[in-house]
């Protein structure tokens, strides 16, 4: 760890001040260099006081997003070992194949605070503005066969809905397979993306783009999105909440791989989902038809139930479930 990473998590775990000599001999350093990283960090927006014999004290941490401080947080045992932050790029979905090509390890991040292409499923535009929100994705290499891959768009959404009850006190809920929504509007989006070679998995992207202080939302999405300042009305530090969701999703993929489906995820998944006995119309590219949604079954699928009383297992690949009145 760079040493300003390891000065701003030992400032954070204290809680108290630090003083500028204990911190010289820790890393063999002089007190200008310390006092520089201690700038560096002011700079970056964290409210750092510095008080004669006592030393350096962190007194606020705004809601910055860089490298240092999602390394400064994330100890997990593999979900964002290796993380990778970039200000502005096209889509971190994209950025973390690249990583895959090159034979980067399962659970590395990429995250950022801007995309210019962010995408949803079909290719749809995920809006992702600068400063506001949460775009990341991570890279696994499970070792379960092609088409168990899709089940992790779910275990995806309930670790977001997790972290989110956890870190923010908030409850959110889940419209199958790949939306997190709070009051009818979406909060955030996943999108899964495969890459197979014949027939097993060479790795796995999941991309997550989450809206966390947007005040106001973009034009073209105004009616079916919200954010989670939106919806508390609080201002919630980004690094915070995408280590809780990390860490979520680490434990939840460890029970998705052991039973190779979502037995173990199941009942959690199902208490949260929002379609639950709603009449749904489930928009089947062979034909639209209505029914009323029961939960997931071990699969992943949507259970729909038609007039008929027949049950019909919706698979996640090939359509979107509506409300019969709006989005959910
Ligand atoms: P559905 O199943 O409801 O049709 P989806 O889960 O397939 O939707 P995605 O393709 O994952 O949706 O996401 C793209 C869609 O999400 C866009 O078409 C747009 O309507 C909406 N969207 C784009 N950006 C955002 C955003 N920042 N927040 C919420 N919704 C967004």
């Amino acid at each position: 760890m760079a040493m300003k990473t390891e000065i701003l998590t030992l400032l954070r775990e204290s809680g108290d001040y630090i003083s500028g000599q204990e911190l010289c001999g820790r890393f063999h350093v002089s007190r200008t260099a310390v006092w520089k990283v201690m700038k560096q960090l002011q700079q970056e927006g964290y409210i750092i006081e510095a008080v004669r014999n006592k030393g350096y004290m962190l007194k606020e941490n705004p809601d910055v997003l860089t490298r240092s401080e999602l390394k400064s947080r994330i100890h997990n045992r593999w979900a964002g070992n290796e993380i990778y932050f970039y200000e502005e790029t096209g889509s971190t979905n994209i950025d973390a194949k690249r990583l895959g090509e090159e034979g980067a390890p399962h659970g590395t991040v990429v995250a950022a605070d801007k995309q210019n292409s962010g995408r949803g499923r079909r290719g749809r535009t995920w809006e992702s503005p600068a400063g506001k929100d949460i775009y990341f994705t991570i890279l696994l290499r499970p070792e379960f066969p092609p088409d168990k891959a899709a089940g992790l768009t779910l275990v995806m959404a309930l670790s977001v809905v997790q972290a989110i009850e956890e870190e923010c006190g908030m409850e959110a809920g889940i419209k199958w397979p790949n939306d997190v929504v709070m009051n009818g509007k979406k909060v955030c989006g996943i999108l899964t993306e495969l890459t197979t070679e014949t027939d097993y998995i060479q790795y796995v992207v999941t991309g997550v783009g989450i809206n966390v202080n947007l005040e106001v939302m973009p034009e073209e999405i105004d009616e079916t999105a919200t954010s989670l300042l939106l919806e508390g009305g609080k201002r919630i530090g980004r690094a915070g909440l995408l280590q809780k969701v990390l860490k979520k999703f680490e434990g939840n993929y460890e029970k998705y791989a052991k039973s190779l489906d979502m037995a173990l995820l199941e009942d959690e998944y199902n208490a949260r989902l929002v379609n639950r006995d709603r009449q749904v119309r489930v928009l089947d590219p062979k034909g639209e038809w209505e029914g009323i949604a029961r939960g997931i079954n071990a699969s992943g699928e949507l259970l729909v139930e038609k007039e008929t009383g027949e049950t019909v297992e919706v698979y996640a690949g090939e359509v979107s479930v509506r409300g019969l009145y709006g989005y959910v």
